[in-house]
């Protein structure tokens, strides 16, 4: 099987490729490196079966020509990270909503098979427990900058079931619920990258509001697992599917964890939303997965509890920590 990767070189991109080639696919990965990092697929540069272009994917011609190449399409590249899209909603809304238009337009001309990835935050503002697939979408109002990313995702699954109703374009759509594990950087503001570096620099952990907001944490080994099986399940064509884990803990939870598995003296610090984010920043305040229907198609039940997962993720910062002290 070929693959083409977008977004190749982010920390989900680089997991998977690692897994496709460990089952003998041949894979070509695109990444313009604005979050990606050129350190997660440093190790696979000289695999025989792995190609690399640091390319965007609005590049059309150079994404037209790799597409003609592959069989099937992950489509990860996007704008993520609460804060990235918080502080950039152009390029968010630009790249998400423009890039996945022109996979799904090269992808329909040849009818290959395209796998957009899309995210929970779809649910947006939605109150219920846990969340199905085809449970209706609370996004917020335009003017919390937030909502964009949640907006332009949700534009993308509805583009993705069009081209399969309207032009027999074969798709599947996954939304992933807050996926983590070594490799994730912490810059764009996701949580658990952040917390785990903070308590290893003895710094204060920053809780953003009261902390007893939930979330429910997906590891990237059991994640790609579910895509490898996916884009080899021919009934899953058309459908979508949340991907995750449903372990629920909320985020003071989560950070007294960190404490106890790194053995830190961090202090744990509030900080009002506002001066995370922006005045008026809305968060969610419980986003779990109903997994029942990822398990019927394709037998999938997270493997990776949430302790096993940060003492992955510490374990790989001391990794970098001491590679980067010693070169
Ligand atoms: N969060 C936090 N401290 C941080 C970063 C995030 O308390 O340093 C909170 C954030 O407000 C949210 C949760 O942790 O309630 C998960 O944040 P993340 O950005 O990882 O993912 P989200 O679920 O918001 O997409």
């Amino acid at each position: 099987m070929r693959v083409l990767i977008t977004g190749g070189a982010g920390f989900i991109g680089s997991h998977l490729a690692d897994l496709l080639l460990a089952q003998d696919a041949e894979i070509w990965a695109v990444d313009n490196l604005s979050t990606g990092s050129i350190g997660n697929i440093e190790h696979l540069k000289n695999h025989p079966r792995y190609h690399y272009q640091i390319e965007s994917i609005m590049n059309v011609p150079a994404i037209a020509e790799l597409v003609d190449r592959v069989d099937v399409i992950i489509h990860l590249a996007a704008a993520v990270g609460v804060r990235l899209i918080v502080e950039s909603p152009v390029h968010t809304i630009e790249t998400n909503i423009r890039g996945t238009e022109i996979i799904l337009e090269q992808a329909a001309k040849k009818k290959k098979l395209v796998l957009l990835a899309s995210t929970s935050e779809v649910y947006g503002k939605a109150t219920k427990v846990p969340f199905c697939e085809d449970d209706d979408l609370v996004i917020g109002a335009p003017v919390k900058g937030r909502w964009s990313y949640a907006c332009s995702k949700a534009i993308d699954e509805f583009l993705a079931l069009a081209y399969w109703k309207e032009r027999r374009v074969p798709v599947i759509i996954t939304r992933f619920f807050n996926t983590v594990g070594p490799r994730q950087t912490g810059r764009y503001g996701m949580v658990l990258p952040n917390f785990v570096r903070q308590a290893l620099a003895g710094e204060p952990i920053t809780i953003y509001g009261d902390g007893q907001q939930t979330r429910c944490f997906g590891y990237v080994g059991d994640v790609v697992e579910a895509l490898a099986k996916l884009i080899r399940t021919e009934k899953a064509v058309g459908e979508i599917f949340n991907v995750g884990n449903d372990e629920e803990v909320t985020i003071e939870e989560l950070a007294r964890r960190v404490i106890q598995i790194t053995g830190s003296k961090s202090a744990i610090v509030y900080v009002p939303y506002d001066q995370a984010y922006e005045a008026g920043f809305e968060d969610m305040l419980r986003r779990v997965p109903s997994l029942e229907k990822i398990g019927r198609f394709i037998g999938y039940r997270p493997k990776t509890s949430l302790n096993q997962i940060i003492e992955k993720v510490v374990e790989y910062q001391r990794s970098q920590s001491a590679a980067g002290s010693r070169s």
